[in-house]
């Protein structure tokens, strides 16, 4: 049992007290939300596959440059990541059109952007996140000037790697979702890249025959989520078992647990 001091339980994340100050330990789970947590669900093996999927995306952000919180995958489901003071929007990226810009707007989903847009909600569940406009963050503060300027073109370098990433191994990327932390040193603060990037917080399109996947199988029953999660860090190279803590052990937890009452070697053909 963990005597570790819980921070914080989200949606799909807890977050603990890390081992030194400054640090914080994201534990990822396999429970599902949408529509602002009306729909609840659980997608078996999701928190292994996303903390293997995030860590990648973020390991490959920082050799671009890309200052993020993430410090090093502790185990199968944990990540160590720094303290970051987030700053309370939802940064989304599109590339095409889909979901809510469809809908508000009643542009037809797959629909290529003529370039690609940035929007910002307020992080508020008890208003459902509505979508702000610069004056508004501007006005109330929420991110300084500057900060906006390092948000928006940080969004756009993820959004122009990724987009290559993903086409490299026949996946387009729709869009997604970013959010961003402060970090304090002594009276100065950088706004660096926080929270998770994976299959929850972007549509990810096979190329070839537009199948979905991302967690949109789960917010519109579509099935195959779990399926569709193991595809995306199949593609990654992240499922060829390089160690024992890989997903690929662990995507049947209920096997997996009962592998493990049974003890060590049994259990397992
Ligand atoms: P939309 O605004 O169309 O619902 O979502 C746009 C993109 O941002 C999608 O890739 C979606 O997964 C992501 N996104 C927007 N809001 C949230 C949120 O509250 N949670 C998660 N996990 N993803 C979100």
């Amino acid at each position: 049992m963990s005597r570790r001091r819980q921070i914080y339980e989200g949606k799909a994340k807890i977050l603990y007290e890390g081992p030194e100050p400054g640090t914080i330990i994201q534990y990822f789970k396999d429970d599902a939300t949408a529509f602002n947590a009306q729909k609840k669900g659980t997608i078996n093996g999701k928190g292994v596959i996303n903390n293997r999927i995030s860590e990648h995306v973020f390991l490959k952000l920082a050799q671009i440059g890309i200052p993020t919180h993430f410090i090093r995958r502790l185990n199968m489901r944990e990540q160590l990541v720094r303290q970051v003071e987030i700053i309370p929007l939802e940064v989304v990226v599109r590339n095409v059109a889909a979901g809510q810009l469809s809908k508000r707007l009643g542009i037809e989903e797959g629909e290529q952007l003529p370039h690609t847009l940035i929007e910002y909600y307020l992080k508020a569940d008890e208003l459902g996140d509505p979508l702000v406009a610069e004056e508004h963050i501007a006005c109330f503060n929420w991110a300084g000037y500057e900060e906006m300027q390092d948000i928006a073109s940080m969004a756009i370098r993820v959004n122009d790697f990724m987009s290559g990433m993903f086409a490299a191994i026949g996946i387009r990327l729709i869009d997604f979702k970013l959010e961003f932390g402060r970090l304090w040193e002594e009276d100065f603060s950088r706004v660096i890249l926080a929270d998770e990037i994976s299959p929850d917080n972007c549509r990810l399109w096979d190329m070839v025959s537009g199948e979905k996947l991302d967690k949109d199988r789960f917010r519109r029953d579509l099935g195959g989520e779990e399926q569709a999660y193991q595809e995306v860090a199949r593609r990654l190279g992240l499922l060829q078992g390089e160690d024992d803590t890989g997903p690929g052990e662990v995507l049947d937890m209920s096997a997996h647990r009962s592998r493990l009452r049974q003890g060590p070697g049994k259990g397992k053909k």
